[in-house]
């Protein structure tokens, strides 16, 4: 390690290597200051089983926000495949389930009409898959370019009902309006609570900001799967990225002004012209020293399984293979999200608590070791928020576990505890991280796994436009993690505007000294 580097990047999750990536290719001296012992951040792949030959997406899994234009320009050896099987949701209390077949319209379209009993209900999705489908090809390809103004957004979708519906008013209305079907529009409403706590109704509309980002990535929408699992995406980074990674090495503070910056960790310290913060928001905050916005919070657990073999199904018309290979929706009726988020609101954990599942190993084997005889089940419960783990870690947390274990197996025909692998010393594959585990594992404020509420992917003030939303007070100082403005997921998207804002005002300010 230098002492002085163009660029210092705090944070070496994937934003991180993509900012470095862009920033070492355009000519900077860049370095890299990562606090784990390794890169990728919530993107990577680890073996958390003992003696068990099997690298798991161990935090994020899927990928739909990476555009494809990101693995061109920096030349990614990175692949992903689409999941034959969007979603499969049982019936709760009954031997029926809701299968959406990506590749199959008619399969759907059955599906559909036998769940709820009408032909109409697969016109209303078709419909309304138009309308996001619509608003995907505006959105997307401006999360690339410098913030546009809303009403220039609008203009370019050209459809004020679609706008009004999905950005201006709750979603739960536009949700309750194009379906009866109770089921059908929990899982409709699941894209917006995913790492997201809200009501379908919030006035704050953080559900909206959360569906507009599961629906738009690269234009459909879809979340694919990471050939070689999330790690791949972060190997792939790190191969070509051109900058020096440090690990081990947690930034404890920074001293910005208006020419540069200094950054320390326990054991060095480094200057540099601009800083790239990769971390989250209220972690540059701290090391800042400044008081920011109040902490955001994580409401999800998320739980790790490795399977001897497939549970069997209650529903005999869909093979376990269709239905864990898209999402498993679990107890995510509209209602039951209604009332799990009410609940823990109230400070109680869920019951049932709403949850899904997917396996990646049945779209990709490959993270599984030649001799390994199993598949990998992920599990994700919502409407668990960090302040329910706040007294008594460690048993709520217990309590969370058998409550998403329940949960999924109130649907299944039989128990999941019987499916699990063991490891060589008996014990079962299976591991659980609430928001606080994530909070001490990956630096995320209250476990918040997109760092913070997610935000508009449009300027909200008339000064933004034409910026690129990762500013801040200190113009030496960028955020380039998921807390920036159209960060959150796995997109490197706010990495790369970053790097685009460093660049650009480095040559504004070389114009301006040869002028
Ligand atoms: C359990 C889980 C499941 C998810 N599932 C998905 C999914 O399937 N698909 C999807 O698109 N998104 C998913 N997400 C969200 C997505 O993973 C994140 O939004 C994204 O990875 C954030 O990337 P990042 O590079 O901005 O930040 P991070 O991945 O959070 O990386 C930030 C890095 O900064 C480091 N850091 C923090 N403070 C310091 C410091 N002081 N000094 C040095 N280093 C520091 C951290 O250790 C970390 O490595 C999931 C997240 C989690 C946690």
């Amino acid at each position: 390690m230098r002492s002085r580097y163009d660029v210092v990047v705090v944070g070496g999750g994937h934003n991180g290597l993509v900012a470095a990536s862009y920033l070492a290719r355009a000519g900077r001296s860049v370095l890299v200051l990562e606090r784990r012992d390794e890169v990728g951040g919530a993107a990577v792949s680890e073996a958390p089983f003992a003696g068990v030959d099997a690298r798991l997406s161990r935090y994020a899994y899927l990928v739909s926000l990476l555009p494809h234009q990101i693995v061109r320009e920096l030349g990614l050896a990175f692949e992903t495949r689409r999941r034959r099987i969007s979603s499969y949701t049982p019936v709760p209390g009954t031997y029926d389930g809701l299968l959406i077949d990506s590749t199959d319209a008619e399969r759907t379209r059955a599906s559909l009409a036998r769940v709820t009993g009408d032909d109409e209900t697969f016109e209303a999705w078709q419909a309304f898959q138009v309308r996001t489908a619509r608003l995907a090809r505006v959105m997307f390809p401006a999360l690339l370019e410098p913030l546009a103004s809303p009403a220039d957004l609008r203009a370019r979708l050209g459809d004020d009902a679609t706008w009004e519906a999905l950005v201006e008013r709750p979603l739960g209305e536009a949700v309750e309006a194009a379906f009866g079907d109770d089921l059908v529009r929990g899982v409709v409403m699941t894209d917006a609570l995913i790492g997201t706590f809200a009501s379908a109704h919030d006035p704050a509309l953080r559900q909206n900001r959360c569906f507009l980002y599961h629906v738009i990535g690269n234009g459909t929408g879809d979340w694919d799967v990471p050939v070689g699992g999330m790690g791949a995406l972060t190997d792939a980074l790190a191969a070509q990225c051109g900058a020096e990674l440090a690990v081990g090495q947690e930034v404890v503070s920074i001293d910005a002004d208006d020419r540069g910056a200094v950054v320390r960790t326990e054991t060095a310290t480094v200057s540099c012209d601009a800083v790239v913060a990769a971390c989250a928001p209220a972690v540059l905050d701290r090391l800042l020293g400044v008081e920011g916005d109040p902490l955001p919070e994580g409401a999800q657990l998320k739980v790790n399984m490795l399977l001897a073999r497939l549970p069997r199904l209650r529903d005999g018309a869909v093979r376990p293979e269709d239905a864990f290979a898209g999402t498993f929706h679990v107890n995510e009726g509209y209602a039951q999200l209604e009332a799990a988020y009410a609940a823990a609101d109230a400070g109680r954990l869920p019951s049932p608590l709403p949850c899904e599942v997917y396996c990646h190993s049945l779209t990709d084997p490959s993270i599984l070791g030649s001799k390994l005889r199993a598949h990998t089940l992920t599990l994700f419960a919502l409407h668990t928020p960090a302040r329910l783990f706040d007294h008594g870690r460690a048993a709520v947390t217990r309590e969370a576990l058998d409550a998403a274990l329940a949960s999924l197996n109130s649907v299944l025909g039989e128990p999941i505890e019987d499916c699990l692998l063991r490891t060589p010393d008996g014990a079962p594959c299976l591991e659980v991280k609430s928001p606080l585990d994530l909070e001490d594992e990956l630096a995320l404020p209250r476990g918040n796994i997109f760092h913070r509420d997610l935000a508009w992917p449009f300027a909200e003030h008339e000064d933004d436009v034409g910026r690129w939303g990762t500013e801040t007070e200190l113009p030496t100082v960028h955020l380039g993690g998921a807390g920036a403005r159209r960060g959150g997921g796995v997109s490197g998207i706010p990495g790369r505007n970053a790097a685009m804002a460093v660049v650009r005002r480095r040559d504004r300010i070389q114009r301006r000294s040869s002028a």
